[in-house]
């Protein structure tokens, strides 16, 4: 059975279930937002410099609901199939959308429709191609340049999470400043899965200052998630991403 069967079932087994699920968010809430605190603290920062998205994928619209009404202000989604869906259930709902994942040109329309924040704008032809649908529908779209911190991929082999190279950082940036649709935020990444989560964050920070001495305005540097949040905070991160440390595991087949 899954959530959706579970929640979408009448009675009162059902009233339980959302409120036990509500309820296991709350306390998921709690227990990150101190964790984030406590990172924050050690590193020196303002918990109100460090920004929290919560990742959905994989879970459903009423997790969305629910976190919403525990005050969480910013969705993270990966799958353009299954963000639209949830922002079209959510669209009464105040939130910041995120796309997070790696993104095709053929999803630019789409993901151009309903997100705030696309984080992993990593090539030119995506710029413009998110650019020209980001015009169309009238909307100004904001974008971070993400940032591929796979030391092995410089020879040329591009790791399995995406990002530019962080030399062609700065033309991907140039290109998303050019595109009125398009609004340069920032950089990402993601961390390795070898090696110092730290090491790698700070090669993000030197792209990101590299980015914000020529576009002042993007200051946003999205890293850390479940796992790593406390290295991204230390290396200065102002955007965190954060899905199982708040929803629990997803079903290890998806997402
Ligand atoms: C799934 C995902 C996250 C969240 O990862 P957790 O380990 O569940 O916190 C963050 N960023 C991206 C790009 C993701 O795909």
């Amino acid at each position: 059975m899954t959530r959706d069967d579970i929640t979408g079932a009448g009675g009162a087994g059902a009233q339980e279930a959302v409120f036990a699920r509500r309820e296991r968010l709350r306390a998921n809430l709690a227990a990150l937002r101190e964790r984030v605190a406590a990172a924050c603290a050690a590193a020196g920062r303002s918990p109100e410099d460090v920004h929290l998205i919560a990742v959905t994928k994989t879970f459903p619209a009423s997790d969305v609901r629910a976190l919403a009404g525990l005050g969480v202000t910013d969705v993270g989604e990966n799958r353009d199939q299954e963000a639209a869906a949830k922002a079209a259930a959510c669209a009464d709902l105040p939130l910041r959308w995120h796309f997070v994942g790696q993104l095709q040109t053929n999803k630019a329309r789409s993901v151009a429709r309903y997100a705030d924040l696309v984080h992993s704008v990593d090539r030119e032809r995506l710029v413009r191609a998110l650019g020209a649908r980001a015009r169309a529908e009238g909307r100004r779209v904001g974008c971070l340049v993400q940032v591929n911190l796979d030391l092995d991929s410089a020879a040329g082999v591009l790791g399995p999470r995406g990002g530019a190279d962080p030399a062609d950082v700065l033309a991907v940036a140039d290109a998303v400043a050019e595109e009125e649709g398009l609004l340069l935020e920032g950089v990402m990444a993601v961390a390795p899965r070898e090696g110092d989560p730290d090491a790698a964050f700070a090669r993000l920070y030197a792209v990101a200052e590299r980015v914000r001495d020529r576009y002042a305005q993007a200051r946003t540097i999205s890293a850390g998630m479940s796992g790593d949040l406390e290295a991204a905070v230390r290396q200065g991160a102002t955007h965190l991403r954060v899905g199982t440390a708040l929803l629990d595991d997803r079903n290890p087949n998806v997402g």
